[in-house]
């Protein structure tokens, strides 16, 4: 039978399947361990099922106010506030979405006319080519070059034209562990301010930092707090990936700008869920991130660990649960191919799914020798990978 003939819209025929789907689809058929798809295998705090249960059976179950549930909005607008200073109007400038990705896309719908110009940094998080070009903009980005993925000012510079309207921050980073520092924060607030430009910041793993690392939001900087729309998501604070709440914090006309494209795609988002979520704000508070903090530490240790005694050449994340490694010492290249090659081996023998980071790039080729291991998993988890990455290997 003749293919059938793709009805998808050319802005998206070019992106295909997230390698998210392909790779936990690859790792399920050959039962392989995934360390590819970043979602925790272990449950996140009981008092959010039992919250998530409340809501239900208090009757939350009808549509939320667009924008966001009062009580999410509120507990929201206090954290930001508690935590950084930052003060947010909490019905004007704070909405909620289905997850970060939902409000990466509406933020760029929202904000962009078509021509307009995003910068960013690569290697990025898939879905951000896929919304800059579905608000028919244009990305230039500026490269984070593996291990240590320092800031290139004069190319960061360099990615910057008339046309430049957003500059799409992710901060701690996916895939890199990078977690910005103030300086490197400061030399894109100085760009942003001159040339009069928004800065969407990704921060989903802001409560994830190793090693002393600390995390900053770039709103938090001088003149920074008027451009800036800030969006995280309660799927990695609270390790509840599908309950896809997410949210975006901002002065009103960029919340404003959002929101607009957000009523039209969801309209509002799991009213008991957004309750649920607002009353873990409330409760579970910094003895809670701390935990979190010392788990994730572990679990990093270990992997890094393994990766290192299984001949990679991991680079040590600072944030964030993935880690990128070379493998070309173990697994030269003219024997196993590049990242896409090696991913889909791995998966068979030994049995460990990975990433292959070439698609987090547009146009630097450092993903071609690399391989993204996510560690949010359970240590139990990590140790049955670590036997299989570690088995003697012809
Ligand atoms: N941004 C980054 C950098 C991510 O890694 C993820 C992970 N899924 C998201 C956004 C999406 O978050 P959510 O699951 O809340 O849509
Ligand atoms: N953010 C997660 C990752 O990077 C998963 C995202 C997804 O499955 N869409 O692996």
């Amino acid at each position: 039978m003749n293919a059938p003939i793709s009805r998808t819209s050319s802005k998206l025929r070019p992106f295909g399947t997230t390698i998210f789907s392909e790779m936990t689809a690859l790792a399920q058929q050959h039962g392989a361990i995934n360390l590819a798809q970043g979602f925790p295998d272990f449950e996140g705090p009981a008092e959010l099922v039992a919250a998530a249960q409340q809501a239900l059976s208090e009757g939350h179950n009808q549509y939320a106010r667009s924008q966001g549930h009062p009580e999410l909005v509120a507990a929201l607008a206090k954290k930001y506030r508690d935590r950084h200073g930052l003060a947010f109007d909490a019905l004007k400038e704070v909405v909620v979405f289905a997850g970060a990705t939902e409000g990466i896309a509406c933020a760029l719908l929202g904000l962009l006319e078509p021509g307009d110009e995003v910068v960013g940094f690569e290697p990025y998080y898939d879905s951000y080519p896929v919304a800059i070009a579905l608000a028919g903009a244009v990305a230039r980005w500026c490269p984070l070059r593996f291990p240590g993925f320092a800031l290139d000012a004069a190319a960061l510079e360099r990615c910057f034209t008339s046309r430049t309207r957003v500059l799409l921050l992710n901060t701690p980073h996916n895939p890199t562990g990078k977690v910005f520092t103030r300086d490197e924060l400061a030399v894109i607030a100085e760009l942003c301010r001159k040339r009069d430009v928004v800065v969407v910041a990704d921060e989903v793993y802001e409560h994830l930092t190793y090693d002393g690392a600390v995390h900053l939001p770039i709103a938090t900087l001088p003149g920074m707090h008027e451009r800036t729309l800030t969006l995280s998501s309660g799927g990695k604070t609270y390790s509840m990936t599908g309950w896809k709440i997410g949210w975006g914090v901002g002065p009103a006309p960029l919340v404003a700008a959002a929101q607009a494209a957000q009523q039209y795609v969801t309209f509002a988002i799991a009213t008991p869920l957004q309750v649920a979520m607002a009353r873990a704000i409330v409760r579970l508070g910094d003895a809670y991130f701390a935990q979190l903090q010392r788990e994730y530490a572990e679990r990093r240790t270990f992997l890094l660990d393994v990766l290192r005694r299984a001949g990679f050449a991991p680079a040590a994340p600072q944030g964030a649960y993935f880690v990128l490694a070379d493998f070309t010492a173990r697994f030269p290249p003219e024997r196993h191919g590049d990242d896409r090659a090696l991913a889909r081996a791995l998966v068979v023998a030994p049995g460990v799914a990975a990433i292959p980071p070439s698609v987090f790039y547009a146009g630097c080729d450092d993903g071609r020798r690399l391989l993204r291991f996510a560690f949010c998993k359970k240590m139990e988890t990590l140790r049955a990978a670590a036997e299989r990455l570690l088995e003697p290997r012809g």
